[in-house]
C-alpha cells in the first residue's frame, strides 16, 4: 500500500526529481515512483579503477541556464572539458586516422554546403520548414546535397553523436527542428570553442542530491504498470499490484518506455503516435582508466572522431582528483552490432580500437567499463528521435492527458534530449500543477 498524496511523479530521472522538488517547495505532498533500484535514469555514476565517472549524461554547454542554476543550487561545480592538443580524425573514405591540430569542428566547418545547412537550422528555429521535409531522411539529404565525402562523414558523425541515430533513420525535419531547439548551439558548424564543461564531481550528483533531499518521498524498484484517470483520484498501479492515488500525476519517463504503461483512458492520438514512433538511439559509453594521461604527454587532446569505425568518438575523461581516463562512444548501427557480441569480445574490440587510435598503451587500460544504454530496459537507448514521416503523421510528445502531465526531457521545448530539457520539462510541469492548470 502506498500512501495517497497530492501528486505522484513517475520516474526519478533528473526531470522527475526536479519536478518533485519544485512541487514540494510549493507545498504539495509528493510521491516519486521509480522503476529501477536507483535514481538518476540516464545519469549514472560508476566507479572505474580509482575514479567515479559519468557513464550517462555528462556535459553542460553555455546557453543552458537551467542546468547551470540547478548545479549552483546543489553545489555541483563546472570545469572546462580538456581539449588542448591534437585530435585524431578519420573521416576520409580510406578510414585512415590523421592527427589534426586545434579544434576539429571549426577546421571542418568551411564549406558553402554546410553554411546552407546552418541556414536550414535557422529556418527551423523560425518554424519555416516545409512539412514535406519530414518524409526525407538526413542520410538521403546528405547523399543528394553534399558531394564532398569528408564533409558528408562529418555531418553524419555529428548526427550520430548528437542523436545516436543513423542518418538514414532520422527525419530531416526532426533533425533540423531538434537542432534549432538548442538555440543554435546544436548547430554543428558554428565552431564555438570552449563551451563544453564537465560537472564536478559529476552529472550523477544532481539526481543523487535531489533524491537525498526528497528522502522517503522517493520509492525505488517500483515500476508503474498502469495509470487510471477516472472518477475520483488518479490511480497509479505498481508492478505487484500496489495502487497509489493522487490528484495529479506527472509522467517523467521516455516516450518509448511509456508505451509499456496501460493508460485508461488510452493516450490521445498525438501522444500514442509519439510513443510508438519514438526511437531512442542505441549508444554504448565506455570509460577506460589508465595509470597516467599519456596522450596529454604526447600533445594530444584525447579526442578522436571516426566514421566509419566501431568507436565513433573519444574524449579526455580525467577526473579532477587525478585519475586518468578516456571516454569512448559506440553509437547507432555499430552499437547494435557490438551489443550482439559476447562480453569478452565486446571489451576486446573497444580496447583494440583505443590502441589503433592512441597507441599500444591505450589498448591496456587499468580498468574498462561500458554501459550499453540500448539494453537498459527503463531507458531503451539514449536520445529519442523520430523516423521520417512521424512528425507529419501528427506525433508530438508534449502537454497533458487529463490529469496526467508530461515531463521528461522529450517533452521540453528547449534542449529536448539534454539535461537542460529534462529540467525545463520538470519545472514547467510543476509550475502548471502549482498554478492549478
Ligand atoms: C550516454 C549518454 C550521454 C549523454 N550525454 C549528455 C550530455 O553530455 N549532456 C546532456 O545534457 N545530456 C546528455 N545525455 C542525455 C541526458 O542524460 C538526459 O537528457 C537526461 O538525463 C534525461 O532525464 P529525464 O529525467 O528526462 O529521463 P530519464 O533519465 O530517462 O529518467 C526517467 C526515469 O523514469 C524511470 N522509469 C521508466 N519507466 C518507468 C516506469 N514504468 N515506472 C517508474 N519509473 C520508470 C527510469 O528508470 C528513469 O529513472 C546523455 C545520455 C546518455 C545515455
Amino acid at each position: 500500500m502506498i500512501r495517497d498524496v497530492d501528486v505522484i511523479v513517475i520516474g526519478a530521472g533528473l526531470s522527475g526529481l526536479v519536478c518533485a522538488t519544485r512541487l514540494v517547495g510549493g507545498g504539495a505532498r509528493v510521491r516519486v515512483l521509480e522503476a529501477r533500484p536507483r535514481v538518476g535514469g540516464r545519469l549514472l555514476g560508476r566507479r572505474v579503477g580509482d575514479g567515479v565517472f559519468d557513464l550517462g549524461g555528462q556535459w553542460w554547454t553555455s546557453g543552458q541556464p537551467r542546468l547551470a542554476a540547478l548545479a549552483d543550487e546543489l553545489g555541483v561545480a563546472r570545469a572546462p572539458q580538456h581539449r588542448l592538443g591534437a585530435a585524431v580524425v578519420a573521416l576520409a573514405p580510406d578510414g585512415a586516422p590523421r592527427s589534426l591540430p586545434g579544434r576539429v569542428v571549426a577546421a571542418l566547418a568551411r564549406g558553402r554546403r554546410l553554411a546552407a545547412l546552418s541556414r536550414m537550422i535557422a529556418r527551423a528555429a523560425a518554424g519555416d520548414l516545409p512539412a514535406a521535409w519530414d518524409h526525407e531522411s538526413v542520410g538521403a539529404w546528405l547523399a543528394r546535397e553534399l558531394g564532398d565525402p569528408v564533409l558528408r562523414a562529418h555531418v553524419a558523425l555529428h548526427c550520430e553523436m548528437t542523436f545516436a541515430t543513423d542518418p538514414d533513420e532520422l527525419s530531416l525535419l526532426d533533425y533540423l527542428t531538434q537542432l534549432a531547439a538548442t538555440g543554435g548551439h546544436g548547430d554543428p558548424f558554428d565552431g564555438r570553442p570552449g563551451d563544453e564543461h564537465r560537472l564536478v564531481p559529476g552529472a550523477h550528483a544532481l539526481p543523487a542530491r535531489l533524491a537525498a533531499a526528497l528522502g522517503e518521498r522517493v520509492t525505488c524498484a517500483a515500476p508503474v504498470v498502469a495509470v487510471r484517470d477516472g472518477v475520483g483520484p488518479v490511480e497509479v498501479e505498481v508492478d505487484g499490484g500496489a495502487v497509489a492515488r493522487a490528484g495529479r500525476v506527472v509522467l517523467a519517463v521516455p516516450p518509448a518506455v511509456a508505451r509499456a504503461i496501460a493508460f485508461a483512458p488510452a493516450l490521445p492520438p498525438a501522444l500514442a503516435a509519439a510513443a510508438q514512433a519514438s526511437r531512442p538511439g542505441p549508444v554504448v559509453k565506455c570509460v577506460a582508466v589508465y595509470a597516467r594521461p599519456f596522450w596529454r604527454d604526447e600533445g594530444r587532446s584525447g579526442e578522436a572522431y571516426l566514421r566509419p569505425g566501431l568507436v565513433r568518438a573519444t574524449v579526455d575523461a580525467c577526473t579532477d582528483d587525478g585519475v586518468a581516463a578516456l571516454a569512448a562512444f559506440v553509437v547507432a548501427g555499430p552499437a547494435r552490432t557490438w551489443a550482439a557480441a559476447p562480453l569478452a569480445e565486446r571489451q576486446a574490440t573497444v580496447r583494440a580500437e583505443l590502441g589503433r587510435l592512441f597507441g599500444p598503451a591505450a589498448a591496456a587500460p587499468v580498468d574498462l567499463a561500458c554501459v550499453d544504454w540500448g539494453a537498459e530496459r527503463w531507458s531503451a537507448g539514449c536520445v529519442p528521435t523520430l523516423p521520417p514521416g512521424a512528425r507529419a503523421g501528427g506525433a508530438a510528445w508534449r502537454g497533458a492527458h487529463g490529469r496526467v502531465v508530461l515531463a521528461g526531457t522529450e517533452a521540453a521545448t528547449t534542449w529536448p534530449g539534454f539535461m537542460e530539457g529534462a529540467i525545463e520539462a520538470g519545472e514547467v510541469a510543476a509550475a502548471a500543477i502549482l498554478a492549478g492548470a
